[in-house]
């Protein structure tokens, strides 16, 4: 297959996931969370890993409530920290509390996380025209910001290349490769 980008043929996960979500516009506030959820938990690992594990997540963490997250407990902790399925790194089950309350100062401050972060681009996807692997970025100057922003607020785990990796997740940047049939731009407006 030569219309279809090449990262995503490893897997079935990894296709399933280029198929039908990256870089796909999200709207949906929860949905986002969740794609920032799977993105900080993924540091250090790969893709195909945290898609595996995606399942397990879900209801570990309360189909990515980030409200009910917020208030996890103690012994909610030592629960998330002895369920094998999961990610069990004390740090990053640490950032998801505390990255889901600081989600919710953002969703007050503007109204919802996705007018938030996609006022950076005026509301504009951002379209990569990558024709090889090697070309892909793994960071910009708006990552940098964004993440920059992000720590400022309180965020945890959330690098300028994680943040890059986000971007693409929900849409804000479409990084399909030229050759494959899912890069066509869609904008918002
Ligand atoms: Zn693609």
């Amino acid at each position: 297959m030569k219309d279809i980008c090449s990262w995503a043929l490893e897997s079935d996960e990894l296709l399933n996931y280029h198929n039908k979500e990256w870089c796909n516009i999200v709207k949906d506030d929860t949905k986002i969370f969740e794609l920032l959820v799977l993105e900080f938990m993924q540091a250090g690992l790969s893709w195909n890993i945290i898609l595996k594990k995606r399942e397990f997540m879900r209801k570990e963490f309360d189909n990515f409530d980030y409200m009910k997250i917020s208030e996890y407990s103690e012994d909610k902790i030592i629960e998330m920290l002895s369920n094998k399925n999961i990610i069990r790194n004390r740090l990053k089950i640490k950032a998801l509390i505390n990255n889901a309350k600081k989600f919710m100062e953002i969703q007050k401050k503007y109204h919802s996380f996705y007018n938030y972060i996609w006022t950076y681009t005026d509301f504009k996807v951002i379209k990569n025209t990558y024709n090889l692997d090697e070309e892909r970025k793994s960071e910009s100057y708006l990552s940098k910001m964004i993440s920059k922003d992000l720590k400022k607020r309180g965020f945890k785990f959330l690098g300028s290349k994680v943040v890059y990796s986000f971007l693409e997740a929900i849409g804000v940047y479409n990084s399909h490769m030229q050759y494959c049939k899912y890069s066509k731009i869609s904008n918002l407006n």
